[in-house]
């Protein structure tokens, strides 16, 4: 099983898995890139999924309508195209893999993951996540219809993944959250080594995702809000007290006008 990034519009990752004949699809925002490499891998689409209802996302999906290929998604009036509704715990089962659903509000009110927790074969055995909009490389989604405190607990949830979890985020907004991570936690080691990383695969035009829950762990402020710098520096910001909720809603605030 194959996992590959296409990049879209300018700044996203629609994911496509696999197997060298059947191909699914996470978030087409844009059907283009997923046909012409459909036809030039000689794939047949058998999968579509959708973790919320942002035109970004979704916009493709007018493409398969009425094709008989499963579209799964929230239940959402934005999204008129999905065929099968998935909620919390559901599993869905595509050429011999597990992905399990799990809500994740808080980008959005309705927003879901898909997390793969075997990964992708005997060779490949990874865990991953298709996170859409909730947590990015080095940073987190912004609130849009739903709240800084969904967003903190679904962010708890993804970040207690296995380490070794493939984090498979919608955006390409890796060098941005590092400047601001930067900002937040100006001594932390492995954020300056990932970000000398990250610069040297942009300068490729190589994506820097998907990243592991391990680095994000290491350098995500989002996920570190119990650490004394960014702590300090949330303070700083007006963060009323040092709970880590309080914390993290000071840095989402912070990031919106950084
Ligand atoms: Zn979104």
């Amino acid at each position: 099983m194959n996992l590959l990034a296409l990049p879209a519009f300018t700044d996203n990752y629609i994911w496509m898995l696999h197997n060298g004949r059947q191909a699914l699809v996470v978030d087409p925002g844009d059907a283009v890139p997923v046909k012409n490499t459909l036809a030039s891998l000689g794939l047949d689409l058998t999968a579509i999924l959708v973790t919320h209802h942002h035109l970004d996302h979704i916009g493709g999906l007018g493409a398969w309508q009425g094709c008989d290929i499963p579209i799964h998604g929230p239940r959402h009036p934005g999204i008129t195209q999905v065929t099968h509704h998935v909620a919390e715990g559901d599993t869905i089962r595509w050429c011999g893999l597990q992905i399990d659903v799990l809500e994740v509000p808080g980008h959005t009110r309705e927003h879901v993951a898909y997390v793969l927790p075997a990964g992708l074969g005997p060779q490949d055995d990874a865990p991953l996540a298709f996170v859409g909009d909730t947590l990015f490389s080095a940073g987190c989604g912004r609130v849009f219809d739903g709240t800084v405190d969904q967003l903190y607990d679904s962010l708890a949830r993804l970040g207690s993944l296995p380490a070794d979890t493939r984090v498979c985020a919608t955006h390409e907004y890796t060098l941005a959250n590092l400047r601001f991570a930067q900002a937040v936690e100006p001594h932390n080691p492995d954020l300056i080594r990932h970000t000398a990383t990250c610069e040297a695969l942009r300068a490729q035009h190589l994506p820097t995702l998907p990243s592991t829950l391990r680095t994000e762990r290491a350098i995500n402020p989002f996920l570190r809000c119990n650490q004394s710098e960014v702590v300090a520096s949330a303070l700083q910001q007006g963060a009323p007290d040092a709970t880590p909720r309080s914390v993290f809603t000071a840095l989402r605030q912070w990031k919106n006008r950084f």
